[in-house]
């Protein structure tokens, strides 16, 4: 019966033509799994309605901060893909088919503050991490939250302990089973009266790893301060800025110096309050002894660590190149990418890699010059010193890459790239001129190219330019961005303006910031840490939001340097500290 309805869907949707039955059983098989439908029921065979079905993959999709199309397209299957947790997002009573009102889900706690903890069994005998690092990252995983919340755990070497944690693999007898490499990588236990309650179980056939770039491995203490926070009561959220994201975002930085994100304390301070050594940061945390673990680097890591400044600070980054791709901003700088929804909220404070994503490009690519999606076919074309790559959604086409003499531009490469929207015709700039192309016919206007003077107000040697959909052309050089509106080649009064601010969620403030942290994590949020750290006396406040946008990524600051208002939680709440 669910495989006719799967049929039934498949038959009466038009919009994603191209689904395999197979690609669209494993869409169902996910939503049901991890909350977003009720499971298929084996004696009634319960028919999901295609609004049940669209519904469900809008909740996963807002959760997964996608656009909420409805439709199980590239995008929602390749998330589907990403290596996570096994714990649903969703509650049953969360469901958006079981209830229409928004409930929060019942969220549990331990009533003791001591709990201990060991590991019963360790990563299979092949693997790179030796027992001593395991429990070394364990420690330290579980440190993130015993520092700032009153909470103390000890690790206890008989068989009796709060928080069990195993490496293991497929089936293991607590009916949820693993599933080899990628896919769920652990899931936890919330706190309770159940024997297994607290215990954290780790997928042994993953290649845990740590202090290794995003694409070796899966990194064993971002997994551990995430599967942690479950066995202490902490649900997920779809807060860009969480460790309780369900989806792997890759290694945090280093264990040692690792804090969690503003949200995560939050959280935990609802549940515990607040651990009295917080509020006096200053001080060095001595409860746990001089006995901390060492944590030894990898022989066999040491050549790949990604060095502390390989991830650029989006604050202060003079962007390779800036474009519009279906509807979303794209910024590009070295090997990364940050990426902004329609309505331009900014999808992740983490970039991603721009060849993981980009599949094709060659892997030695250490930065793009332009890219620009091609008004003819949509394509994307991306720009590096002579040679040019085009994309079908985010596949490299077969023959490339191709010598850009192609489009008849110079042989020094390009600065810039993009469509303007009064006539549909693709620009290049390069120093201080500049070519008009015509996509539609292969071939570049007569009489280029000009003087880039003649678009008044722009500076040459621009950083890259893109379209946007308010209709307007927006040219990007250093940490600013000029705006052209009309068709006139004029920019607008009032420019330039700071692009961090404008569009990748930099506070004023931070405009002259420093340098992102040595370890390279927490550059995220840094507006709400400075904050945090600007006086030890003041009010943070949570307020309630059930809007789609997530407004929390627009954190208010009152300079009156007392209170910081954050949009964060379902719940309002406020801390003095
Ligand atoms: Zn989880
Ligand atoms: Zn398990």
């Amino acid at each position: 019966m669910f495989l006719f309805s799967v049929i039934w869907f498949l038959s009466e949707t038009s919009a994603a033509p191209s689904l395999t039955a197979e690609q669209m059983s494993m869409g169902m098989d996910w939503l049901s799994k991890f909350g977003y439908l009720p499971p298929p029921d084996p004696v009634t065979g319960q028919l999901q309605t295609k609004e049940a079905l669209t519904k469900a993959i809008k909740a996963m999709q807002k959760f997964g901060g996608l656009e909420e199309t409805g439709v199980l397209d590239e995008e929602t299957l390749v998330l589907m893909k990403t290596p996570r947790c096994s714990l649903p997002d969703l509650s049953q009573s969360e469901s958006p088919l079981r209830r229409r009102r928004r409930t929060l889900p019942s969220q549990t706690k331990w009533s003791k503050r001591h709990l201990s903890w060991r590991i019963r069994t360790f990563p299979k005998e092949s693997h790179l991490l030796g027992r001593d690092t395991v429990r070394a990252l364990m420690y330290y995983a579980l440190k993130v939250w015993s520092d700032i919340a009153p909470l103390d755990f000890h690790e206890v070497a008989g068989s009796q302990a709060d928080i069990q944690i195993d490496f293991t693999k497929a089936d293991h007898n607590d009916g949820y089973p693993f599933d080899g490499p990628g896919g769920t990588v652990a899931h936890a236990f919330y706190p309770g009266e159940r024997v297994t309650a607290g215990d954290v179980h780790f997928d042994n056939d993953e290649a845990w790893t740590f202090r290794s770039p995003d694409s070796h491995g899966m990194d064993l203490f971002a997994v551990a301060v995430h599967e942690f926070g479950h066995a202490i009561g902490l649900v997920h959220t779809s807060a860009m800025e969480s460790i309780m994201r369900p989806y792997y975002q890759g290694p945090v930085g280093d264990p040692l110096k690792y804090s969690l994100p503003y949200e995560d304390k939050v959280r935990v301070w609802q549940l515990y309050g607040v651990r009295d050594s917080v509020s006096h940061t200053a001080q060095p945390d001595t409860s746990h002894g001089s006995d901390q673990p060492v944590l030894l680097d990898l022989p066999e890591n040491r050549s790949t660590i990604l060095p502390d400044s390989d991830i650029p600070d989006r604050c202060s980054a003079h962007f390779d190149a800036v474009a519009q791709i279906r509807g979303e901003a794209f910024f590009f700088k070295g090997k990364y990418f940050w990426r902004l929804t329609r309505e331009k909220h900014l999808v992740s404070l983490r970039p991603a890699q721009i060849h993981r994503f980009w599949r094709g490009l060659p892997t030695t690519l250490d930065s793009v010059d332009a890219v620009y999606e091609r008004p003819r076919d949509h394509k994307i074309v991306f720009f590096k010193g002579l040679n040019y790559w085009v994309f079908k959604d985010n596949n490299v086409e077969e023959g490339y890459p191709r010598p850009i003499s192609d489009f008849g531009l110079p042989t020094e490469g390009v600065d810039a790239a993009f469509v303007w929207p009064h006539n549909d015709k693709t620009y290049f700039f390069k120093g201080d001129q500049y070519w008009r192309y015509d996509d539609y016919l292969h071939r570049m206007d007569l009489g280029y190219p000009k003087d880039s003077m003649l678009w008044k107000g722009i500076p040459a040697q621009l950083d890259d330019a893109t379209r946007w959909s308010d209709g307007a052309s927006y040219f990007f050089k250093g940490a600013e961005f000029w705006r052209v509106r009309g068709s006139d080649m004029e920019v607008e009064a009032g420019y330039p303006q700071p692009i961090g601010k404008d569009w990748l969620l930099c506070a004023d403030m931070l405009s002259d910031s420093p340098a992102p942290d040595a370890n390279g994590t927490d550059t995220r949020l840094r507006g709400q840490h400075r904050a945090s750290h600007a006086g030890s006396n003041y009010q943070v406040c949570s307020c309630t939001s059930d809007s789609a946008t997530p407004l929390w990524l627009r954190p208010s600051f009152s300079l009156l340097g007392l209170l910081v208002c954050f949009w964060t939680l379902p719940v309002a709440l406020c801390i003095d500290l």
